[in-house]
């Protein structure tokens, strides 16, 4: 590979992709040890077009950060060696995968900002792999067993204790390819017959106890139909859709470490010594802290309703994470952050919040909303008048511009920015005290107004109408401790905001012998309210992203339409992660 030839065109977020190509060599130290396998092979005879990877997602349920990881390390190889990486489902089982689950599939790792070499499908090999089993049969190295389950894990035997025969495993060769056969064509109920490779009753490894390579499924397939009724298995189908593609490094998770041993005996029954031999490779699971990152169980959250989808913005899905606002590069620059590793551990939500609110900042422009409003009236602005501020759309890019809000008599500011009596720590309003409404003028409070509860439902405060801020006079410059954020009452466009918490209230939910992940299921996890937010943000789009300012960075939700506005908050402002940090 040429190590100063240009970066390629993917499409989307170049600079990312820029960053993250470095030429080879002059990295080293920050390779993980995947790519020191691969640097090892290259030196070791391989070449750089032999590289191929893929990342094999089973359309069984809607992708999460967890395959994120996999997915920037499998695409990230790809990147830095300039070598295909294949999208390659692995659909053999039809009783729990749909089309639906492959489009979601598709568009989240696009939007993630990879291209895939090839679009594949175990069910592509469905007849090549059924005539290398017809091979094996004829080999003598796989036979019909028609024995119920129950019985054959029985025999299985324990670590310690080696397996049984089955009856059935010295069944002639005819009677094997007839039988078989016969389970393709349909002559069977489910469960009557399976085909099993004819290995090692008596090994160490369970998995090499002649393990099923097929059994009878009358199941329709979303891509197949009724062609097959019969199945093969992972284990079967893994290793040689690899070979098939010719994947150099097939990467799984630490899991499929004991499964390497039958993925190597699989392949050594079929691979051609001119064609390249895929390698398993494993890699530790990546386990975020206060959620689930298992389909079956997100899975379990929709179907009981316990969130709103695949998409509501509390699943650790990259559907969720999407519709909350987060963004391609946030989720890329935690995956990178977090690499890769050999052993399991849970990694803190915290840290992929971090990685949000970092790039939000670059990118979100700024807009004010008052969430919890508290009625101000400025008693010496004159009544019916009503003028447009200048305010800066993203003090962090130069590019964005300004905008104008409008100001006037009445406006809301959030109630827990105003007490009648405070220390001289609260920099907030306070009766006596003075403010400055950002990017508008410094206010006093002179009075308040309560109800007949106690609950303040006005304060009443004076301007001064030298301090217009950007005006340059003195007293624009004079400096007040505290900046609140407002909104002008007549102005204010009442939106929908959901806020959102943690979905489990304990770290590791599905990790307590004694209790179901849903037992921890956070019954505050939504929070609906109004907000009053300037009128710039009237025509927002589904999916645009803005700090409302002190408050955090939200999104225009997809429930939104004409007559409303619908916001999610992606994140809060207040950085918990760098304060675990520095703990
Ligand atoms: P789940 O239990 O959520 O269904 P899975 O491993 O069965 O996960 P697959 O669709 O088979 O899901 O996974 C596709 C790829 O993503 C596999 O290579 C798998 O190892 C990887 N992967 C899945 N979950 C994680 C995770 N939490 N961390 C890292 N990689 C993962
Ligand atoms: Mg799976």
């Amino acid at each position: 590979m040429d190590g100063n030839s240009k970066v390629p065109d993917y499409g989307i977020l170049p600079t990312f992709v820029a960053l993250k190509m470095y030429p080879m060599g002059e990295a080293a130290e920050s390779l993980n040890f995947i790519e020191h396998i691969v640097e090892e092979d290259l030196k070791n005879g391989y070449s750089n077009a032999d590289l191929r990877f893929r990342f094999p997602p089973e359309p069984n349920g809607y992708l999460h950060i967890g395959h994120a990881s996999s997915i920037c390390l499998n695409f990230g190889l790809g990147e830095r060696y300039r070598a295909p990486v294949n999208l390659r489902f692995d659909d053999t089982n039809p009783a729990k995968e749909e089309q639906e689950y492959v489009d979601a599939i598709k568009r989240d790792v696009e939007w993630l900002g990879f291209k895939w070499n090839t679009e594949r499908y175990a069910s592509d090999y469905f007849q090549q792999l059924y005539d290398w089993a017809v091979l094996l049969i004829k080999e003598g190295k796989a036979y019909v067993d028609s024995q119920s389950s129950e019985e054959m894990a029985v025999q299985k035997g324990t670590p310690t204790e080696p397996g049984i025969d089955s009856p059935y495993r010295n069944r002639s060769i005819a009677e094997n390819l007839e039988m078989f056969q016969g389970m393709k064509e349909g002559k069977y109920e489910e469960g009557t017959h399976v085909l099993r490779a004819k290995i090692d009753m008596a090994s160490s490894n369970m998995l090499m106890r002649d393990p099923i390579m097929y059994r009878v499924l009358h199941k329709e397939h979303h891509r197949t139909n009724t062609d097959w009724c019969i199945y093969p298995m992972y284990d079967w189908t893994h290793g040689e859709s690899d070979y098939i593609e010719q994947v150099s490094h097939s990467l799984c998770t630490l899991e499929f470490l004991p499964h390497r041993e039958l993925y190597d005996w699989f392949l050594d029954q079929v691979v051609n010594a001119d064609k390249l031999r895929p390698k398993q490779r494993e890699f530790a699971r990546r386990n975020l802290s206060h959620t689930v990152v298992s389909k079956r169980k997100l899975l379990q959250l929709v179907e009981q309703g316990v969130v709103k989808g695949w998409d509501d913005p509390r699943m650790p899905t990259i559907s969720g994470m999407r519709r909350r606002g987060y963004t391609p590069e946030s989720i890329r620059n935690f995956a990178d952050t977090i690499g890769i590793a050999k052993r399991e551990n849970l990694i803190d939500v915290s840290l992929l919040e971090f990685h949000v609110r970092e790039h939000l900042n670059k990118i979100a422009r700024r807009v004010m909303g008052v969430l919890n409003p508290v009625k101000v009236v400025i008693t010496n602005y004159p009544e019916g008048d009503e003028e447009w501020l200048e305010s800066e759309n993203n003090p962090e890019d130069e590019t964005a511009g300004t905008r104008k809000i409008p100001f006037s008599r009445e406006i809301y500011i959030e109630r827990q920015d105003f007490r009648e009596e405070a220390n001289r720590k609260f920099f907030r309003l306070k009766l006596g005290g003075e403010v400055r409404l950002k990017s508008a003028y410094i206010i006093k409070a002179e009075s308040c107004t309560k109800d007949t509860d106690g609950n303040i439902i006005e304060i009443q405060c004076t301007y001064d109408p030298k301090s217009k801020s950007g005006s340059g006079t003195e007293e624009s410059l004079r400096k007040v401790k505290g900046t609140l954020h407002w909104v002008s009452i007549k102005d204010a466009i009442a939106a929908e905001v959901r806020l959102y918490d943690r979905l489990f209230t304990d770290e590791s939910p599905d990790t307590h012998k004694d209790k179901d992940f849903v037992d921890f299921v956070n019954p505050d996890s939504l929070q609906v309210i109004t907000g009053y937010l300037e009128p710039s943000v009237k025509d927002a789009q589904i999916g645009d992203r803005v700090q409302f300012q002190r408050l955090g960075y939200f999104c225009v939700d997809s429930d939104s339409n004409n007559e409303k506005l619908v916001f999610n908050r992606t994140v809060g402002l207040r950085d918990t992660w760098a304060k675990l940090q520095n703990k």
